[in-house]
Formats: structure tokens, sequence, C-alpha cells
């Protein structure tokens, strides 16, 4: 049997509930993702894909709806516990690249692990493994500002998997990108998934990039559409 990773039941999210012009995001949403399972999660903007996103990668919390990741309950954790969660099973990617612009490369991929509270001499050689599985070997000392879009977004994403996240999430991580960078980004993602069986769950409204995930699910004016 194939191992669920995470589940949401009924998850809805309402902005501004409370007010006289509530946004109902997402309308109760069930998904079960698998373990080593790469989805990308797709609709026209304003759909609610990073609504969802921010729901399950615990950046949010739902109105309302039952999210599980390795069969926790996060609803029920504090939010020591969930930063604690986030910080060691989860990894993000953004469309924006979110690096620090006055640390290196190495410095900004080593980001989680001094975090954790961990030595150089501890993560030192696997932080330069990752920098040269994410191609980019003899850059460690450049800045972000010295590197071109593409290569900002591998250092994110080499950020995002230094601390082996159960589940990596990426919001829309090509969208900046012209197609050949964006061929790059999405074929490190495919041999993440297939060399270590990484999760990952993708927001994209790039039709064509289907090709690269096992899964593509639909969401239209918060609701899930269609699976396949
Ligand atoms: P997508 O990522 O698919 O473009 P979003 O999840 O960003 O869609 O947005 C879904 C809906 O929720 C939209 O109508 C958007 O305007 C609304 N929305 C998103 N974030 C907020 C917010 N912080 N406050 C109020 N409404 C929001
Ligand atoms: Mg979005």
């Amino acid at each position: 049997m194939e191992k669920i990773i995470l589940q949401t039941k009924q998850l809805v999210k309402t902005y501004k509930a409370d007010s006289p012009s509530p946004v109902y995001a997402l309308k109760g949403i069930d998904i079960q993702l698998k373990k080593g399972e790469f989805v990308a999660l797709m609709g026209r903007s304003g759909s609610g894909k990073s609504t969802f996103l921010h729901q399950i990668a615990l950046l949010d919390r739902p109105t309302s709806g039952y999210i599980a990741i390795k069969g926790v309950d996060v609803s029920e954790l504090s939010e020591k516990e969930r930063a604690e969660f986030r910080l060691k099973m989860l990894g993000y990617v953004f469309q924006d690249y979110a690096l620090i612009p006055e640390l290196n490369l190495y410095e900004n991929i080593a980001l989680p692990m001094m975090a954790l509270g961990k030595k150089k001499k501890e993560y030192n050689k696997e932080v330069l493994e990752i920098i040269e599985r994410v191609g980019l070997h003899g850059r460690e000392g450049n800045l972000p500002s010295e590197l071109s879009g593409g290569e900002q977004q591998r250092v994110s994403i080499a950020r995002a998997i230094v601390n082996k996240p159960d589940i990596l999430f990426a919001d829309e991580p090509t969208a900046n990108l012209d197609s050949e960078a964006a061929a790059v980004v999405l074929n490190i993602m495919r041999e993440l998934v297939d060399e270590y069986g990484q999760t990952i769950i993708m927001v994209t409204h790039e039709p064509d990039d289907k090709k690269y995930v096992d899964r593509a699910v639909w969401l239209k004016d918060g609701k899930l559409q269609s699976s396949q």
C-alpha cells in the first residue's frame, strides 16, 4: 500500500470572514498526497492555489477542516511545535526565491542548518554536495545579486532540501524564469523525486509542466476539480 504523507478533509479558508464581503478562497478540499509523489496544483489566477499551499505548508491556519502530515493532526500543534515542524520536516520554494541578499550562495543554503544549531563541520559536506547537485559548484561565494534568476531559484531549492524535508512546497517556482531556466529547475525537482523519493507539491499555471509531474490536480473557485 502506498503511504499517505499528507491528507486534508473538508479544508476551508475564508478571508475577511467577519466582514460584509467574505472571500471564500477554499470551499472544502479533500486530498491525499502519497510519499514520493510529485503533484502539480493547477488552476487560474485567483482559484485558491496559493491559499491551499499556505494551509498545508503550515504557513497559515485554515478556517476549518483537517490537515494531517505524517499522521499528525497539525491543528493540535502549538505555534512553537509548528515552527519546529516547518524547520525540520518541510521545505519551501517561492516564485521570488526569497534569498537573503547579504548572504552568499553557500550561506543562504546553510541557513536552515544554522537555524537548527548545527556547526559548519557537521553540515559542510552536505551543503557542498547539494550545491553540486543543483549545478552551482564554484559559485559558493557569489551573492544572490551576482546570480541569474534561474541560478537563484536553484539556490532556493538547495536551501529548501538541505534539511531533507519530508515535503517540498513550491509556489510557481518558474513563473519569473525564461523557458530554458524553467526547464533546468523542473528537471532538478523531477530528479529529487526519482533519486531521493522527495515528495513535492508545486503550484503552477503552466499546463506544459504536467510532463514533469506524477499527477496534476485542478482548483477552480476554491474547489478541487479533477485529478489525473
Ligand atoms: P491563486 O494562487 O490561485 O492565484 P489565491 O490563493 O492567491 O489564488 O487567492 C484565492 C482568492 O483569495 C482570491 O480571490 C484572492 O483575491 C483571495 N485572497 C488571497 N489572499 C487573501 C488575503 N490575504 N486576504 C483576502 N483575500 C485574499
Ligand atoms: Mg498564487
